[in-house]
C-alpha cells in the first residue's frame, strides 16, 4: 500500500465520535443494522447502475453481503460488493456529519444534562456507530467505476484518520471493527439465534432479533420458529410485524427482507427468491445447510432446491395462519384486516389450484349460512339463492370477485357469482307457473315481455320470465363478472 495521510475529522464529527466511544447505550447491536443497512444501500445503488447497463468494476462478482467474526482476533467483519467509495468520498462520507440524523444527536445531546447517552439508538448515528464497540476501524473501499483505485480508511475515533492506497481489494466495501474487551461478544459466532432450540428463544430475543433484522421498532405480532431436517435442513425464524403494512410494504416492486444463510454464512441480504411474492409482508432469516455457500445468485434462481425450500416454507406458514386462526380467531381477524390483501394476491398469483385452496382457508367472509350473515336477505338475489339453499358470501370488496372467480372451486364445490347463477338458471321457457296464483297470467305476461324489450331495445341483452322470485317482480342482472362492474369502473375511472 502506498504512503498514508493524515486527516483530521471535522470538528463536529468529533464531537460525535467522542459520545458515541464513551456511549453507555445498551444496545449497542444498533452498530450491525446501520452497517447493514449502509451495505444494502450501496448493493442497491449497484443495482440501479446494472440496470442501466453501465459498466462496472469486477462486473460478474454477485451482490452480497458477507460478515465475519474472528475471535482470536476479536474482530467484527462486514463486506459488501456494493458501489464502494472513491477517495474524496470516503474523505467527506466518513470524516464529516453528512447525516440529519447524526446532526439532531449532536443537538440533542448538547442540550441535554446527562449527555443523551441513552438515545443514540433513537437518532442512528450511522456508520460512526461503529466506534461504539470499537477501539479501531478499518474501512476497505474500491469504487464501481472501471479502473478505479481502492483505499484504507483507517481510525481508532478520536481526533484524526489515516488514509492510504490498497491492494487487492475487490469491488464494494470492506469494513473490519477491532472490538473493544467489553464488546468482545459481537465476535462470538454462536450469535445465531435461529439455530437455537425453538423452546430457549425467549420473547424478548425474538423482540430484539426482530428489531434488527426488520429495522423497525415495533415488536412482531407473530413470531415462527421452523427447524427440520427433512426433506429439507431448514432453520427459520419469521416474524409478522404488528404495524400495519405500509403502501411500500403492499407494493409488488418491493422486495422482501428475508435473509438467506448457509451454516451461518449470509449467502444474501434480501431475497425474493425463498419465499413467493405474495408472503413478502414476512420478514426474517432462513438458514439452510442444503445450499451451497458459493451458489451464484443465477444459480440459486432457477435450482430446483430452492424450488422445494420455497414449496416447504410456504406450506409451513399457511399452516401457521391456519393454526393461529383457530388458535385466537380475534388476534386472527385483527391480522387478517391488516394483511389479508396479501392472502387474496397471493390466490390470484399462485400457481397450483392446491396452493390456492390452502391459501383460500384464511379467507374471511361474511356467509347466509351465519347467523349473523342475513344482512342483503331482502335482495332478488338472496331470495333465489334461500331457495336453492345454497350459502352466499358477501363480498364487500371489489377485488374479492375476481379473487373467487380466480380460486374457481374449493372444497370441491363450484364458487359462482349470483347474478352469473340466476341467468344460467333462468331457462329459456319463458312461461308462468300457472299453480301460482299471485303469478301475472300467460298472455299479461308476454305482454308486458313485448313491451320490456320494445322499450328497452338495445340497452338490454335479453328479458326472461321467470319462477325463482316471488316478492321481488323483477331482478336487473349481468352475465358475468356482476359486482366486478363496480371494480371495473374504478379502474376505469382511475386510468382515465
Ligand atoms: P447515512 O447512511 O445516513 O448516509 P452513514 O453514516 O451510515 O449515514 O453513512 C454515511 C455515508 O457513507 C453514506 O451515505 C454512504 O455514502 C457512505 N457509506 C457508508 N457505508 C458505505 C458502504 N458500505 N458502501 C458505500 N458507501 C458507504
Ligand atoms: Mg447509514
Amino acid at each position: 500500500s502506498g504512503p498514508s495521510e493524515n486527516h483530521e475529522f471535522q470538528a463536529e464529527t468529533r464531537k460525535l465520535l467522542d459520545i458515541v466511544a464513551r456511549s453507555l447505550y445498551s444496545e449497542k447491536e444498533v452498530f450491525i443494522r446501520e452497517l447493514i443497512s449502509n451495505s444494502s444501500d450501496a448493493l442497491e445503488k449497484l443495482r440501479y447502475f446494472q440496470l442501466n447497463d453501465e459498466n462496472i468494476e469486477d462486473r460478474d462478482l454477485p451482490l452480497e453481503i458477507h460478515i465475519k467474526t474472528d475471535e482470536n482476533k476479536k474482530t467484527f467483519t462486514i463486506q459488501d460488493t456494493g458501489i464502494g467509495m472513491k477517495k474524496e468520498e470516503l474523505l467527506e462520507n466518513l470524516g464529516t456529519i453528512a447525516r440529519s440524523g447524526s446532526k439532531a444527536f449532536l443537538d440533542t445531546v448538547e442540550n441535554s444534562s446527562d449527555a443523551g447517552k441513552n438515545i443514540i439508538g433513537q437518532f442512528g448515528v450511522g456508520f460512526y456507530s461503529s466506534f461504539m464497540v470499537g477501539t479501531k476501524v478499518d474501512v476497505y473501499s474500491k469504487c464501481m467505476e472501471p479502473g478505479s483505485k481502492a483505499y484504507k480508511w483507517t481510525s481508532d475515533g478520536t481526533g484524526t484518520y489515516d488514509l492510504s492506497e490498497a491492494e487487492g481489494v475487490q469491488r464494494g466495501t470492506k469494513i473490519v471493527i477491532h472490538l473493544r474487551g467489553e464488546s468482545s461478544e459481537y465476535c462470538v459466532e454462536s450469535y445465531a439465534l435461529w439455530m437455537m432450540e425453538p423452546k430457549e428463544v425467549t420473547e424478548d430475543m425474538h423482540e430484539e432479533f426482530y428489531r434488527f433484522i426488520a429495522n423497525v421498532y415495533d415488536k412482531p405480532r407473530y413470531s415462527i420458529h421452523y427447524k427440520t431436517d427433512a426433506p429439507l435442513n431448514i432453520r427459520a425464524l419469521f416474524y409478522v410485524p404488528e404495524y400495519k403494512p405500509t403502501l411500500f410494504d403492499m407494493s409488488r416492486e418491493t422486495d422482501s427482507s428475508l435473509q438467506l444463510y448457509s451454516r451461518k454464512v449470509m449467502i444474501m441480504a434480501r431475497t425474493n427468491m425463498i419465499l413467493p411474492k405474495w408472503l413478502r409482508f414476512v420478514k426474517g432469516v432462513v438458514d439452510s445447510e442444503d445450499i451451497p455457500l458459493n451458489l451464484s445468485r443465477e444459480l440459486l434462481q432457477d435450482s430446483s432446491l430452492i424450488r422445494k425450500l420455497q414449496q416447504v416454507l410456504t406450506n409451513r406458514l399457511i399452516k401457521f395462519f391456519q393454526d393461529q386462526a383457530k388458535k385466537d380467531p380475534v388476534r386472527y381477524d385483527q391480522f387478517y384486516e391488516d394483511y389479508g390483501l396479501f392472502f387474496r394476491e397471493g390466490i390470484v398469483t399462485s400457481p397450483e389450484q392446491e396452493t390456492r385452496e390452502n391459501i383460500s382457508r384464511l379467507l374471511r367472509f361474511e356467509s347466509s349460512k351465519l347467523p349473523a350473515g342475513e344482512r342483503t336477505k331482502t335482495s332478488p338475489y338472496m331470495e333465489a339463492m334461500h331457495k336453492k339453499d345454497a350459502e352466499v358470501l358477501f363480498l364487500y370488496e371489489s377485488y374479492d370477485e375476481l379473487v373467487l372467480m380466480n380460486l374457481g372451486q374449493f372444497d370441491r364445490k363450484t364458487l359462482s357469482g349470483v347474478e352469473n347463477d340466476l341467468v344460467d338458471n333462468v331457462g329459456d321457457s319463458n312461461t308462468v307457473d300457472e299453480k301460482d296464483t299471485t303469478s301475472l297470467s300467460q298472455a299479461d305476461a308476454d305482454t308486458l315481455m313485448n313491451w320490456l324489450k320494445s322499450t328497452l331495445t338495445n340497452r338490454v341483452h335479453k328479458v326472461k320470465i321467470t319462477n325463482r322470485l316471488s316478492s321481488h317482480p323483477c331482478v336487473i342482472s349481468v352475465q358475468e363478472m356482476g359486482s366486478a362492474r363496480h371494480f371495473l369502473r374504478t379502474t376505469f375511472a382511475d386510468n382515465h
